[in-house]
């Protein structure tokens, strides 16, 4: 982001700040697949749920899909001129009433699952397309936490399974099997799927590849993205879905920071008025260590304990919780209480899964315009972490 250090010190911290620029450049890239291909890219909202942002999304893709009926109603509210796709491994009675209304897709995760809902789904008198997710048990994810083709994954239907289902009203198959992982990987599962389930996909009008696509990463293997939507769509004839989360909003977000403390323990560290553990869970849950913009300029990058420059710090949160660190960081410079930094890449899987352990306040979210504005889109208060309690 050009100027981030001309408002570093006029946002309220801790903050998130989503460069609008970043976002729009990830779009551009998206809708290229989409112009190029004919496949259809929907934004999976359990990444990124800024729906300030949903107008400009809309723009350049064709949906949104949802976990459940919460986000499937974001979805429809603030992009509803577009498509809305659900999925969740098992959906209640009650969220299917209201799903049966807003949905276009449905993606149910089991033979008992269609069977339940169907003749709701049926007596909807609306155009809604069943899908079964299929475990394809292939999968190329090392952390066990996002494998969702683990021996005994609760997510998707076996071949052996789905062989023995009466598949008559479903019209597609979708399969989440990666995790920010680069098209080579797609390719091999993808003729994976074709191999076990082209019997099933000859009857079928559309499969959906899920999330985990780095699309708009440096360096991602597009003609090999194309080449395994091509394979279905000349094989079978089928419409073509891809459902990124973090893709769509890569490297659009940071989140800025103060230092309320500086001390020593065998070594030195710093306290910041952000938690790994309230507001980018995932440093702890993943583990990655995400890179940090810093100094008068913030031009200044670091992101790993082993970068050369001279003062190391373990940078942690303002909890007390013991394992709420951010990671070890070297500066070129000794840190100041009353600095200000800026974590990368922090507009996805952040907001969505912040919480107010310790009684944290939830960062306000800003946006960077186009044109170079920094817009307060909401901030929280006292009231936001009471509410929730009783
Ligand atoms: C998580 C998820 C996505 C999005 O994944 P990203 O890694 O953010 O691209 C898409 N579809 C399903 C079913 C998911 O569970």
């Amino acid at each position: 982001m050009q100027n981030l250090n001309k408002y570093v010190h006029k946002v309220q911290t801790p903050c998130y700040v989503v460069d609008e620029t970043k976002l729009t450049h990830n779009l551009e890239i998206l809708k290229g697949v989409r112009e190029r291909t004919g496949a259809k890219i929907l934004l999976a909202q359990k990444a990124f749920s800024m729906f300030a942002t949903y107008d400009l999304i809309g723009q350049y893709l064709d949906g949104t899909t949802s976990s459940g009926l919460y986000e499937a109603k974001l979805g429809h509210e603030k992009m509803g001129n577009r498509e809305v796709h659900v999925y969740a491994p098992a959906f209640s009675m009650q969220d299917m009433d209201e799903l049966v209304h807003i949905c276009d897709h449905m993606v149910f995760n089991s033979v008992n699952q269609w069977q339940k809902f169907r003749e709701k789904v049926a007596n909807a008198n609306r155009n809604i397309s069943c899908g079964i997710r299929i475990n394809p048990e292939y999968a190329e994810v090392e952390t066990d936490l996002y494998n969702p083709c683990i021996t005994g994954s609760r997510l998707g239907v076996r071949l052996e399974d789905i062989n023995q289902m009466d598949l008559n009203g479903i019209s597609g198959l979708h399969f989440h099997t990666m995790c920010e992982q680069d098209a080579d990987v797609l390719w091999r599962t993808v003729q994976i799927v074709d191999q076990k389930f082209g019997h099933i996909l000859k009857k079928m009008k559309w499969i959906n590849f899920g999330g985990g696509h780095h699309i708009t990463k440096k360096g991602y293997q597009m003609e090999l993205l194309e080449k395994s939507i091509a394979l279905f769509q000349n094989k079978y004839g089928l419409q073509v879905y891809l459902e990124p989360g973090e893709a769509v909003a890569l490297d659009a977000g940071y989140l800025v920071t103060e230092v309320l403390e500086i001390g020593t323990n065998g070594i030195p560290f710093a306290i910041l008025d952000t938690s790994a553990a309230c507001h980018m869970p995932d440093v702890i849950e993943m583990p990655y260590h995400p890179g940090i913009l810093y100094g008068a300029d913030m031009q200044n990058y670091t992101n790993a304990e082993n970068d050369t420059d001279a003062f190391l710090y373990r940078l942690g949160g303002p909890t007390c919780l013991a394992g709420d660190i951010i990671g070890d960081y070297r500066f070129s410079s000794q840190l100041e209480v009353g600095n200000r930094m800026a974590f990368c890449d922090m507009a996805i899987y952040t907001m969505v899964k912040n919480n107010t352990f310790n009684g944290m306040p939830l960062p306000a979210i800003y946006l960077f315009t186009r044109d170079e504005k920094l817009k307060l889109i909401r901030k929280f208060s006292y009231e936001d972490f009471k509410m929730r309690l009783s």
